[in-house]
């Protein structure tokens, strides 16, 4: 089917509840797409960050055609071999703790806050959350997203969610009271811009929550799986929190999350808490184990981290050339470029010239390039960055 055919089935028979770009993905191979009439784009976003090693990674695939020939799904009433290994690696990788599956982010937020709330005593039940956050479009991970924009129409939203203002410690400690079980924040936020969270402040909210016996969680649904150099962005900061939560890369493509929680705070979810039917089946599981062998065998937390480098370093010098860039922040392959206008118009000439990149938060320009990605691709796709940029610079004068 060509682009023009596939649109016309999605305007008939899929709710239009997204902004969709007029293009139709067809085929991926690391860090390149086709669409369905045979163009060939550059993907720096593959996959809103789900496709960390890009598309199709050939170990990712073949573990899932060797497990799907096996054993697809069984119910969590049984033991099953993938799980328990995955959650071995997830443990030895972070911070030792145990782990639940489900299959999105959302789903993996909505079980830390019901484990935040269960595992408090009765009347501590409400949890501070960061301005500028993005937990999912569950009805609790929607009122545990600060913006009023995610709310409207949708009210009342979930009790108990109290937002301050980001990378603000005095602000967590005033917001916390008695009845506060958590604090729930992503380390690096995502949705919010590329805004990276202060060593001193995450230090200082791993210090209050001890001392007022809340939980620290980190959403590290974006900033997961080794995008940032580290496995978890969290390990930036030398911060360890409760429990944190897994979805995006985590299966290399495939639909599945995860919340992590140390032992002391896991056994609180006794059975008859929180279940999932299709989490942690055998075949999303086989797939991630292959995402984190490919990262150790392939040595892509060290490529993440020099080509995070390399980028951001380019895109710095793009800076001081253009002036249309206000500020270049990010960590290892999680990059953002905030500019003095808005951002949607230029993504999409991006997209126009073969480029795949993303807008955010109005401004931000978002580069998410998978682990893979080498310097010819970084050089490429800046090259197509600076014309459309100097294009709209000139226009602007
Ligand atoms: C994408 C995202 C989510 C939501 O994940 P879904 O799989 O879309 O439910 C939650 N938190 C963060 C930080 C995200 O980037």
């Amino acid at each position: 089917m060509k682009t023009k055919d596939i649109i016309a089935l999605f305007d008939k028979y899929v709710i239009p509840n997204y902004t969709r770009y007029p293009i139709a993905i067809a085929r991926g191979k690391g860090v390149h797409a086709w669409d369905a009439d045979g163009k060939k784009y550059l993907d720096m976003f593959p996959g809103w960050a789900v496709n960390g090693l890009g598309h199709c990674h050939p170990k990712v695939v073949k573990a899932i055609q060797a497990q799907a020939g096996k054993l697809l799904h069984v119910p969590n009433t049984f033991y099953m071999e993938p799980q328990g290994r995955l959650s071995k690696r997830i443990s030895e990788n972070s911070f030792g703790g145990q782990c639940f599956y489900c299959n999105s982010g959302a789903e993996a937020n909505e079980a830390a806050i019901k484990l935040a709330r269960i595992h408090s005593p009765k009347g501590k039940y409400k949890i501070v959350t960061m301005r500028n956050s993005f937990h999912g479009r569950t009805l609790a991970t929607i009122s545990a997203t600060a913006q009023p924009k995610y709310h409207k129409g949708f009210e009342p939203i979930v009790e108990g969610f109290t937002y301050v203002a980001f990378n603000n410690l005095k602000a967590v400690e005033k917001a916390a009271d008695r009845h506060t079980c958590a604090v729930l924040l992503e380390p690096i936020q995502g949705e919010g811009g590329i805004n990276v969270g202060r060593k001193e402040y995450l230090k200082g909210l791993r210090a209050l929550c001890n001392k007022k016996k809340m939980l620290l969680i980190f959403d590290e649904v974006q900033t997961g799986m080794g995008r940032t150099g580290k496995y978890f962005g969290y390990q930036h900061f030398g911060v360890k929190p409760d429990v944190m939560t897994l979805a995006k890369a985590l299966g290399g493509g495939v639909a599945m999350g995860a919340m992590v929680a140390k032992k002391s705070v896991a056994k609180s979810l006794v059975p008859g808490t929180h279940a999932s039917t299709f989490g942690g089946n055998p075949l999303v599981c086989a797939a991630a184990i292959a995402v984190f062998d490919a990262i150790e065998s392939e040595g892509l937390l060290e490529n993440a981290r020099l080509m995070g480098e390399y980028a951001m370093g380019k895109l710095r010098a793009m800076a001081d050339e253009i002036d249309l860039i206000k500020e270049v922040r990010g960590v290892g392959l999680m990059i953002g470029v905030e500019l003095t206008i808005p951002g949607a118009d230029i993504a999409n000439t991006c997209m126009d010239r073969g480029l795949l990149i993303n807008c955010t938060h109005d401004t931000v320009l978002r580069f998410m390039p998978p682990m893979i990605v080498k310097k010819r691709h970084i050089d490429q796709s800046l090259r197509i960055l600076r014309g459309v940029l100097k294009k709209a610079a000139a226009k602007k004068r």
